[in-house]
């Protein structure tokens, strides 16, 4: 079973992607950790990818597809779950050009409220020793950390007006994504406003079911 994730940043992608991981029995490739492999290893593909950006440019859609492709076959014929990848029409027509004789079966769109989201990133503070998160709203005005008493900041990532510019620069994108994969009927919608656990349980009986007709699999 191929399965692709799709969702904005934090709506809990990364998270999801684990657990089916773990409960379909199968890899998980992560176009974040791709990266830092071919990069931490210093592969062809990982010195090109560098270099575009030491300059500040975007790593060409060519090089990311050849580092999850190369990810792919390592998995072989074995199933996968896809995580940060494809973030462009076209790159998930790349993909499928790619995958030709084995190709996605199932693409879990985590859908959630912009706003929520918004409030949601935008509560967190992070203990600047040990990295545990925090939620302001849930905690009120503390200042140090429960677990290592270090000091809590708020991520420049975090910042709402930083959070609304990611949402921008991806949102046309993941819409492009969304009704690409539907045209295919391969897209279920989950809805990410939801706790982990349910989110997680919408996701694996989606995905089942549309496995379903392809029993193969
Ligand atoms: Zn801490």
């Amino acid at each position: 079973m191929r399965i692709v994730m799709l969702g904005l940043a934090g709506a809990g992608k990364g998270t999801q992607s684990q657990i089916l991981k773990d409960e379909l029995s199968l890899s998980l490739l992560s176009s974040g950790d791709l990266f830092r492999h071919h990069q931490n290893e210093g592969t062809e593909l990982g010195m090109l990818a560098k270099n575009y950006m030491k300059n500040g440019q975007l790593v060409p859609d060519e090089i990311t597809i050849n580092m999850i492709l190369d990810g792919v076959n390592d998995v072989g014929s074995g199933g996968f779950v896809l995580d940060g990848f494809p973030r462009t029409l076209s790159q998930a027509e790349a993909l499928d050009k790619a995958l030709t004789h084995d190709p996605i079966d199932c693409v879990v769109y985590i859908r959630v409220n912009e706003g929520e989201l918004l409030i949601r990133l935008t509560d967190r503070l992070i203990c600047r020793s040990c990295g545990a998160p925090y939620s302001k709203r849930i905690l009120g005005p503390i200042k140090d950390c429960g677990k290592c008493g270090g000091q809590l900041y708020k991520r420049e990532d975090d910042k709402p007006e930083v959070v609304k510019k990611r949402f921008k620069a991806q949102l046309p994108g993941l819409h492009q994504l969304v009704s690409y994969y539907s045209g295919q009927s391969k897209l279920v919608e989950v809805n990410g406003d939801q706790s982990v656990a349910e989110v997680s349980r919408e996701a694996l009986q989606a995905s089942s079911e549309m496995m379903v007709g392809n029993p193969s699999k």
